[in-house]
């Protein structure tokens, strides 16, 4: 006896559904980023082959920051984990050495040239974290974050591969941009002082003077030695602003401002910048590329400076983040 055509044709479309090639995509590969920087490049470079998850938002210090239970979980079902190192974790650094044999982790600094990293003065061994700031040895993180997704989602590699060379030329344009808006301010004023030491390969790439009143990490306290060595410069370079930064407290800039003013020189709070963390999402400084741009014209109008046009190609990039027509 037949089926009736009906059954039939419904057997004929589960079969197929069964024997037929997926046609649809494979799901995102799953990123896990501890830092906004990381996030932000990883979801430029992967686009909609990866859904990226940053562990630490905006203002957070990750220096100084734990992860919560919350955390491991997220980083354990992470079908990637990548993460700054060179210390720059802290103790999350060492929450995710434990998680290495379980979750596939990559370290994006781990493939920048030794000798273009910066080390703190007299201690060799202690190299400064703070990488993304230099946007040209940042372009070793985006090829590192390529391979990492290319070789857990290889069906992508196409996209990925042109989606990281047009993120190196946004880095190339937006790097030259934030050379010319440092180059504006007056030579004897390119003095940037800030909370801690983050600014180290920004004022190594763009010709200016860096100094922080804690050290590398905001784990260390400044001494009153080295408050008063940094007051003298600056009343002695005449530097009109000193800087706050969103992910470390204000207090110690503040003594600085005061410390300053005792001694005859008035120096004002020039904004805050964006150091160790983006900032809100949907905006230009919620990118990495923007917060280096933010922080560049910030810091140049503040010490002097006068801000030049952003080139066509930075400033279309950064309107499309911040969700502003063209
Ligand atoms: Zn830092």
């Amino acid at each position: 006896m037949c089926a009736p055509p009906a059954i039939l044709a419904a057997v004929t479309v589960v079969l197929a559904w069964f024997v037929a090639p997926r046609a649809q995509a494979a799901p995102p590969l799953k990123v896990v980023a501890t830092t906004g920087m990381i996030a932000d490049t990883a979801r430029a470079i992967g686009g909609p082959a990866v859904s990226v998850t940053a562990l630490m938002g905006e203002g957070v210090d990750p220096h100084l920051y734990k992860a919560s239970p919350g955390d491991v979980r997220v980083m354990t079902g992470a079908g990637l984990l990548l993460w700054n190192g060179l210390h720059l974790e802290g103790r999350l650094g060492d929450a995710i050495t434990k998680l290495g044999s379980r979750v596939p982790v990559v370290c994006v600094t781990d493939a920048m040239p030794q000798d273009r990293l910066l080390r703190a003065a007299g201690v060799d061994s202690v190299p400064d974290p703070h990488v993304w700031f230099d946007l040209e040895l940042w372009g070793s993180a985006c090829e590192r974050i390529r391979d990492a997704i290319i070789e857990r989602a290889p069906d992508a590699a196409p996209d990925v591969r042109a989606r990281c060379a047009s993120h190196l030329q946004l880095l190339d344009t937006a790097s030259a941009h934030v050379r010319s808006v440092i180059a504006s301010i007056p030579a004897e004023r390119r003095v940037l002082v800030t909370a801690h030491d983050a600014f180290g390969y920004f004022g190594r790439a763009n010709g200016l003077t860096v100094r922080g009143i804690q050290g590398l990490s905001t784990d260390s306290e400044a001494s009153l030695r080295e408050l008063n060595a940094l007051i003298d410069l600056i009343v002695e370079r005449k530097v009109p602003a000193v800087f706050i930064e969103s992910s470390v407290p204000r207090k110690a800039v503040e003594a600085l401002v005061e410390g300053c003013g005792a001694r005859g020189h008035a120096v004002a709070i020039g904004g805050e910048l964006l150091s160790d963390a983006i900032g809100p999402a949907g905006t230009e400084q919620g990118t990495h590329v923007g917060m280096v741009v933010h922080d560049a014209e910030l810091i140049a109008r503040a010490l002097g400076g006068t801000v030049p046009a952003r080139p066509g190609a930075l400033a279309a990039w950064l309107d499309a983040a911040a969700g502003r027509a063209p």
